[in-house]
């Protein structure tokens, strides 16, 4: 008799996560920072990185960078989080508050891996689908966790893919309306400049989860963090993988953590460009974009697939949508630097009009 090797059930049908990353002249795909780390930033990063001893393990819990981003937070070691990008957060978040018998709230369409990390974790998922203007149906999240069955919820703040912040006062309400933990990404704010931040104090099931890179360059290294309640924090704690977080990472995380109001002026410039290319969009017959506060701008245009690949045929990658639930005929490019989001608005432009 033969061995059958299975894996588990859980992963029939699962797609691996795919970021999409194929060569391009003007990378406009995954939100990253078009701007790298400066000079200065990078000798100091060096000489941190020097004297980090390579046969140890790492702090598991990052303490130093934990004490940096409590400190300017107002909070304390033991409400901060650090972890191997956002991502490993969320799937941590999945373990501790998902599971068999687990209810997840998801607000789609958004982040594809909050969906990836229940199913993985074979927590039920419970939908309750944007607008078709992408905002929150609000009234159907609150009817719904009344039902009072919903473990954990994410709200994403600005949404990815579509870019719109959501409404405080909705939080808020969220957070009055239920015990399950509610996690608020806030992986754009630096762009958004609007954060859940203050409302911790009073809210025990409020967690806020930031990035290191999109708004700090640092998407190559790997570094996130929650800010959440100490209790909140001791169970992310008991699942995460304890050397996740590396020594290297660590310092040049604080480095960069350090020297975050240099990461300032490149923000602003994000910021102004965001508003140039949503108004270049609006220019270009048949594209519709949608508001944004973030590093990116989500547009619908009619044949998306087609001109996704025209644009890559011009050397800029944009991220395709337009088979996705919810979003058809939609692509999403990131903010890159001024020459690049010209040379996509020409191409776009190009391809729209017939002149590829
Ligand atoms: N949340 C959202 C909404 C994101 O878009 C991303 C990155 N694409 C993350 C979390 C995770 O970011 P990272 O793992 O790079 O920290």
């Amino acid at each position: 008799m033969r061995n059958v090797c299975t894996a588990a059930p859980q992963l029939a049908g699962l797609e691996p996560y795919d970021p999409k990353y194929l060569p391009a002249e003007a990378f406009l795909s995954a939100n990253e920072n078009p701007h790298d780390v400066e000079q200065d930033i990078r000798a100091e990063i060096m000489r941190e990185v020097k004297r980090v001893p390579l046969n140890r393990y790492p702090d598991p819990l990052a303490n130093d960078l934990r004490d940096m981003i409590a400190e300017a937070n107002g909070l304390d070691r033991d409400q901060v989080l650090v972890g191997n990008g956002g991502d490993e957060l969320l799937f941590n978040l999945a373990l501790a508050w998902g599971g068999p018998g687990r209810t997840f709230l998801n607000l789609p369409p958004t982040f594809s891996v909050y969906d990836a990390n229940a199913r993985l974790t074979n927590t039920t998922v419970v939908n309750v689908p944007r607008r078709e203007d992408f905002s929150i149906d609000e009234e159907a999240v609150l009817a719904r966790l009344d039902e009072g069955d919903i473990d954990f919820l994410i709200v994403t703040s600005p949404n990815n893919p579509t870019g719109e912040l959501a409404n405080e006062e909705f939080i808020l309400r969220v957070l009055d309306a239920t015990d399950a933990l509610v996690v608020v990404d806030e992986a754009y704010f630096e762009f958004s400049r609007q954060t859940m931040r203050p409302y911790l104090a009073q809210h025990k099931n409020l967690a806020i989860l930031r990035t290191f890179s999109k708004a700090f360059s640092l998407a190559g290294v790997r570094m996130g963090y929650l800010l959440a309640d100490a209790e909140v924090v001791r169970e992310f704690v008991k699942v995460r993988q304890p050397y996740s977080v590396d020594a290297v990472s660590q310092a040049i995380a604080r480095v960069v953590y350090q020297n975050r109001a240099k990461f300032e002026p490149g923000i602003r410039t994000i910021i102004e460009e965001r508003t140039r290319v949503i108004e270049g969009l609006r220019m270009i017959p048949g594209v519709k974009p949608f508001p944004s506060d973030a590093n990116y701008v989500l547009f619908h245009v009619e044949n998306a697939a087609q001109l996704w690949e025209m644009l890559y045929g011009r050397g800029i990658l944009v991220r395709d949508f337009s088979r996705a639930p919810h979003l058809k005929d939609c692509l999403r490019v990131s903010i890159g630097s001024p020459e690049e989001n010209d040379a996509f608005l020409k191409a776009l432009r190009d391809a729209v009009m017939g002149k590829c």
